[in-house]
This record gives structure tokens, C-alpha cells and sequence, in this order.
């Protein structure tokens, strides 16, 4: 057995079609897994498809909401049905609105809990019936350094990270039993459409993230691609319930 391998393994990366989730699902490829990629917009899917597929694997694209039950079920039974089975989740799908927390409606508030919080779990829960049958799985969800720390334009956010985090515990207590391993990675600021948008909002964010991170950069989505191959192969097989910061030092450091 090799420790980092992921042939013959099928992964369902929601919101694989761009940024963080793209760079993870090309890393989890190259490791020889085939690819289930999840997400509304179908153009920027069949892309993602495609830059899989070069990659030498099998990869399919999903039209898939993940904040409805019916279409995270439909994703499931889709990849079954296509690739086999599913062994690993990456429950990336991820939004923000950024205003004032006095200036949210509740619709807003909504929005994000329903995508970033019951998104996840909806996502997890359609997905360990097959895992439990196949004798077990590998889950990865997506926190953020907002699982730690507040961020004053975005407590709908922030909530959702923190909840994600504390999901991760429970599920991997929870389907131990399963041989189900869940596990959390925390990316600090990486270069993507999502901070495209926060930095329009936030003049001074692109410097600021240089500064405070102890790297000096930016991460770049394939930045996350080591940590999901190993979250995802046997090299982790005793590890569950972890949040893992891939964040060029930003968590560890007061400055
Ligand atoms: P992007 O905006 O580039 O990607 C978000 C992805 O999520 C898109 O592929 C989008 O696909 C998909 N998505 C959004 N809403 C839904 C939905 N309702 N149903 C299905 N898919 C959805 O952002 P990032 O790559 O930056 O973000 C990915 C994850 O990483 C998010 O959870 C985010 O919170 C988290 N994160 C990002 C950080 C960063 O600095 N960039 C830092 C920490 C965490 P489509 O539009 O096709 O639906």
C-alpha cells in the first residue's frame, strides 16, 4: 500500500469547479483519484472537467446546489452511478456577504448558514450511507481562519466556519465507528474569485494579508492540494476530528 495513494479512490468535490475546491480536486487527481465535481454553474464545471480529465483520470461534472437536499442527493447517486462509488468528500462549496453585522437582513444571514453550515452537513449526511457500506471513507470540509478568529464584515461567516469546525468533531467521533475519517483544513487568504470580492470591498486587504502573514504571500489554491492528499489517503488513516491550518503561518503568529 502506498501512503499517498489515491488510485482507484472516487472523490465529490463541491464547488470543484474554481478556486480552492479546483486546486484540491487537481491535487487529489494527480494522487490518481477520479473526480465528481459539484456546482451551479455549468460552464466553469464542464472546464474543470476538462482540465481533469487531461490530468489522466475519470472526472465527471454535477449541476448540484448544495444548500438543496435533493440535488446534494441527486449528486450522490450520480457519482455512484458514474464512477462507482464514493469514498472521499471535499465539502468546499462556500459563500460570504460582507456588510456590517447591524446591516444584515435575516434572508442574508439565512443564505450563508443555509450554504456554508447545512450545506456541509447536508452534504456529509448524503454521503455516509455509501461510505459505511464501503467499509469507510475520508471527509474533508473547509473551515477558514474565521473557525478561529472574528472578522467585523462577516459574523454570518464566521458563525458558519466556527460550526464547521465543531461539525468535524462530531462527525468524526461519530462515524469512528465507520472507519470514516473527518478532518478540517483552515486556509488562511488565498488568491481566489471569493477575495476578489472581499478585497474590492477592503481597499487595504491585499497588503494587509502580506504583512500579517508570516510567508509574505498569498495562498494559491494548489497550496491546498498536499494537505487534502493526505487527509484523504491511508497516511491519515488514525487522524479524525483535526482542523489543519494551511495558512503560511497566519494562526500561529501574533503579527
Ligand atoms: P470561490 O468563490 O472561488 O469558489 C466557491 C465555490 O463554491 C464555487 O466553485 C461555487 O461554484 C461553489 N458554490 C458556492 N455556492 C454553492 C452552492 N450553493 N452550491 C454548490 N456550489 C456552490 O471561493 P474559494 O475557492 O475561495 O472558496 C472555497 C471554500 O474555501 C469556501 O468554503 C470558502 O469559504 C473557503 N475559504 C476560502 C478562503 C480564501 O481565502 N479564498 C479562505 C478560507 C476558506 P458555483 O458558482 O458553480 O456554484
Amino acid at each position: 500500500m502506498e501512503l499517498f495513494d489515491l488510485r482507484g479512490k472516487v472523490a465529490i468535490v463541491t464547488g470543484g469547479n474554481g478556486g480552492i475546491g479546483l486546486g484540491i480536486a487537481r491535487g487529489l487527481a494527480q494522487a490518481g483519484a477520479d473526480i465528481a465535481v459539484a456546482g451551479r454553474n455549468a460552464d466553469k464545471t464542464r472546464e474543470a472537467v476538462d482540465q481533469l480529465t487531461s490530468l489522466g483520470v475519470r472526472a465527471v461534472g454535477l449541476q448540484a446546489d448544495v444548500t438543496d437536499a435533493g440535488q446534494v442527493q441527486q449528486m450522490v447517486d450520480a457519482t455512484i452511478e458514474a464512477l462507482g462509488g464514493v469514498d472521499i468528500l471535499i465539502a468546499n462549496a462556500g459563500m460570504s456577504i460582507r456588510k456590517a453585522p447591524e446591516t444584515y437582513s435575516l434572508d442574508e444571514w439565512t443564505t450563508v448558514i443555509t450554504t456554508n453550515l447545512t450545506g456541509v452537513f447536508a452534504c456529509c449526511h448524503a454521503v455516509h450511507p455509501s461510505m459505511k457500506a464501503r467499509g469507510g471513507g475520508k471527509i474533508v470540509t473547509i473551515g477558514s481562519m474565521t473557525s478561529i478568529f472574528g472578522l467585523d464584515m462577516a459574523a454570518p461567516y464566521t458563525a458558519t466556519k466556527g460550526g464547521v469546525m465543531q461539525l468535524t468533531k462530531s462527525l468524526a467521533s461519530a462515524w469512528a465507528r465507520d472507519n470514516i475519517q473527518v478532518n478540517c483544513i483552515l486556509p488562511g487568504w488565498i488568491d481566489t474569485d471569493l477575495t476578489v470580492g472581499a478585497r474590492r470591498a477592503l481597499p487595504r486587504l491585499q497588503e494587509s494579508v502580506v504583512e500579517r502573514t508570516p510567508a509574505k504571500r498569498w495562498g494559491r489554491p494548489e497550496d491546498l492540494a498536499g494537505a487534502a492528499i493526505f487527509l484523504c489517503s491511508a497516511a491519515s488513516d488514525f487522524i479524525t476530528g483535526t482542523a489543519l491550518p494551511v495558512d503560511g503561518g497566519f494562526s500561529s503568529s501574533m503579527f
